[in-house]
């Protein structure tokens, strides 16, 4: 279709939500158009509010598993629940949000000619017998337990992007995206970076999942946002999957010590039982992002992590 303007659009889905919100942000901050696509099943307007009146910036209440028809010229595909309390409320509207939003957007994006982003997760390596996970692990999924909603719904999205690309020649890009955390994370998502700090904050007891000797690895969101831009705009035969993450792990019971010194909170750490297919490791391989993009995160945890505290303070203990 002709256009006007030189401003590129971008569509963003899942845009009210945690990440999605700070992506909306840092690509208007970048002078494109954008369009924020929510159903706001878990993402907020407080998410997007310092963004609504701007002129550059547009909000469609519409869930991905309908059709869309728009006019722009990339889609950065972020909708779906991220969290196990939140992608479990509803499992198969969280497998129709993955399998049936990307098809729909993948759609778009075919009948518009555009690269099209989808945020895929860590959890596609499920389990992992590798360590650490590179992107040619095909992993260690269950395909029938609680989690498989949306492990398996973001395998078959990934099929699908790789489907369009070879059949349609979609450009296609797909970030696996490890945990991520950082301010304007949902209070109650039940994630071990807002339970603890939620929980020290209140002064409530620390719940140590297990023996808290798995291990995570944190990347903070402005790092995390930096990947997804820099993907988008890699060459055309980028297409992915890529890791992206912070390699630097910690095991949980780590963690929840560093809460507990940057917020000075006198919180007991008290012991629970572990979740269903809880994933002993996990830390991503990002060499090839750093080859590909030359991406690698600089915020380490020190950092980060008190940042999100402030956030946290100021939301709900103002
Ligand atoms: P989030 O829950 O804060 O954001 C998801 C957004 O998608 C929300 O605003 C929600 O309302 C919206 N949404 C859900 N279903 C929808 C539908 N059917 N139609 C339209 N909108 C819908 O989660 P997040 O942490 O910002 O995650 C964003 C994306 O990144 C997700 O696809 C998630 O799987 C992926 N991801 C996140 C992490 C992480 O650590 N945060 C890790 C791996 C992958
Ligand atoms: N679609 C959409 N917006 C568009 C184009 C397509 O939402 O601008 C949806 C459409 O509903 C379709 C899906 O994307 O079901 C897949 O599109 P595709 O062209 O691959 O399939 P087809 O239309 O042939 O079923
Ligand atoms: N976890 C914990 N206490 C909590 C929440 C989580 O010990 O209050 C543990 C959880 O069992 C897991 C790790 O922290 O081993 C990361 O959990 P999260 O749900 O944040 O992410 P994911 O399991 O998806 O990586």
């Amino acid at each position: 279709m002709p256009r006007y303007s030189l401003q590129k659009r971008s569509l963003v889905t899942g845009g009210a939500g945690f990440l999605g919100s700070h992506l909306c942000e840092r690509l208007l901050a970048m002078g494109n158009e954008v369009i924020c696509v929510d159903n706001f099943f878990t993402g907020t307007r407080r998410n997007i509010e310092h963004l609504i009146g701007h002129q550059r910036f547009e909000i469609l209440r519409h869930d991905v598993t309908f059709p869309l028809y728009v006019e722009v010229d990339e889609i950065y595909n972020l909708a779906c629940p991220a969290s196990p309390i939140h992608y479990q409320f509803d499992p198969v509207q969280t497998t129709k949000t993955s399998v049936s939003g990307a098809i729909n957007m993948l759609g778009l994006a075919k009948r518009l000619r555009i690269p099209i982003l989808q945020a895929s997760t860590s959890e596609v390596y499920g389990n992992p017998t590798v360590h650490p996970q590179t992107e040619d692990y095909w992993g260690n999924v269950n395909p029938i337990g609680p989690r498989s909603c949306y492990d398996e719904g973001k395998r078959c999205a990934e099929t699908l992007f790789f489907d369009y690309h070879r059949q349609h020649q979609i450009r296609i890009k797909v970030a696996r995206i490890f945990n991520t955390y950082g301010p304007r994370m949902h209070p109650r998502d039940g994630r071990v970076v807002s339970n603890f700090i939620m929980q020290a904050l209140a002064g409530e007891d620390i719940t140590l999942y297990g023996d808290g000797r798995q291990t995570r690895s944190f990347c903070f969101v402005d790092d995390l946002i930096d990947g997804l831009i820099k993907l988008m705009n890699s060459a055309d035969e980028v297409t992915g999957p890529v890791n992206l993450g912070n390699p630097e792990e910690f095991s949980i019971a780590e963690l929840a010590d560093l809460v507990l010194q940057a917020t000075g909170s006198k919180s007991r750490i008290v012991f629970a039982p572990s979740p269903v297919d809880d994933p002993r490791q996990r830390r991503p391989d990002v060499t090839l992002a750093r080859t590909l993009l030359g991406w690698e995160p600089v915020v380490p945890l020190a950092i980060g992590l008190p940042r999100t505290i402030a956030d946290f303070r100021s939301r709900f203990f103002a």
